[in-house]
């Protein structure tokens, strides 16, 4: 199986080198993980997110161990408007002239209630920063992932975005519909051997939105981010080339 098979990757050192990749979310658990990770990896990595303490201390850690500079794009996406993304796309345009990865990792838990109770203005900010940023951003930066040789756009769905579950509102339609946003792209871009779209569902993980959503949970009965790095190796990387339309597992 494709997980299995991503799962078990052991990424070469220089396994991401030269590849643009941007990363949303990348200031805090498995976003700031898989930047590490890139980067580690020979990446050089876009750290998008809306806490710019957080985004620099990802960037010294970078920096520290040598790896490429990592640049930093300081955005609340739950507030983005449209001249907020061109301005990213024209920065990396100007910078590096294409982008080879876009994992879109940010989003938000939202409320966990029954929908006959659930919030109308939440279910919107959910839906609006779980689906909707993550196609507004593939969309703006389809001509760069074009220029690249080899692209990959991962998008980060979850178990409840395959088989619903009681409680788990906007979150769950989200992430049903990243899958679909996925697919549809996939197959869209199919004819396109340099762009594909895979779907990630990293799992219960030892993270903030993991504590939010299971504050009785032993935290360390979950894996921490940086444990999980094969699978998105595998898909940001040239070992999945030709793979797309998939969702894959971490665990
Ligand atoms: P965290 O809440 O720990 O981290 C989310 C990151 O996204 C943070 O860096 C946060 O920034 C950033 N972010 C949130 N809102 C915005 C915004 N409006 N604009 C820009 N950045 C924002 O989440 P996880 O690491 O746990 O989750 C990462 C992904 O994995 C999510 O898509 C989640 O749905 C998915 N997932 C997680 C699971 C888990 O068990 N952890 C299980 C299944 C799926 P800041 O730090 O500044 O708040």
């Amino acid at each position: 199986m494709l997980s299995d098979t991503a799962r078990q990757f052991v990424a070469a050192p220089d396994e991401l080198r030269d590849r643009v990749i941007l990363i949303t979310g990348a200031g805090d658990g498995i976003g700031r993980a898989a930047a590490l990770a890139c980067a580690g990896h020979g990446a050089t990595v876009v750290l998008l997110g809306r806490t710019q303490a957080k985004l620099e201390a990802v960037y010294d850690e970078i920096v520290a161990g040598g790896s490429p500079e990592p640049a930093i794009a300081v955005l609340d996406l739950a507030r983005a408007q449209g001249p907020d993304y061109f301005q990213i796309a024209e920065q990396i345009e100007r910078t590096w002239g294409r982008l080879d990865g876009l994992l879109h990792n940010a989003s938000m838990l939202g409320q966990r209630a029954p929908i006959e109770h659930y919030d109308i203005g939440i279910w919107h900010q959910v839906i609006h920063l779980n689906l909707n940023v993550p196609f507004i951003l593939t969309q703006v930066l389809i001509p760069l992932l074009r220029k690249s040789a080899d692209a990959s756009i991962v998008f980060t769905s979850s178990g409840v975005g395959r088989e619903g579950r009681a409680y788990w509102g906007a979150y769950a339609a989200s992430k049903f519909g990243i899958e679909g946003l996925s697919q549809t792209l996939a197959d869209e871009l199919k004819t396109e051997a340099r762009i594909r779209s895979n779907c990630i569902n990293p799992g219960g993980t030892r993270t903030r939105m993991r504590a939010a959503a299971y504050p009785g949970e032993d935290p360390l009965s979950r894996p921490e981010p940086g444990s999980l790095m094969a699978t998105y190796l595998w898909l940001l990387g040239p070992a999945s080339r030709g793979v797309t339309g998939h969702s894959l597992d971490c665990q």
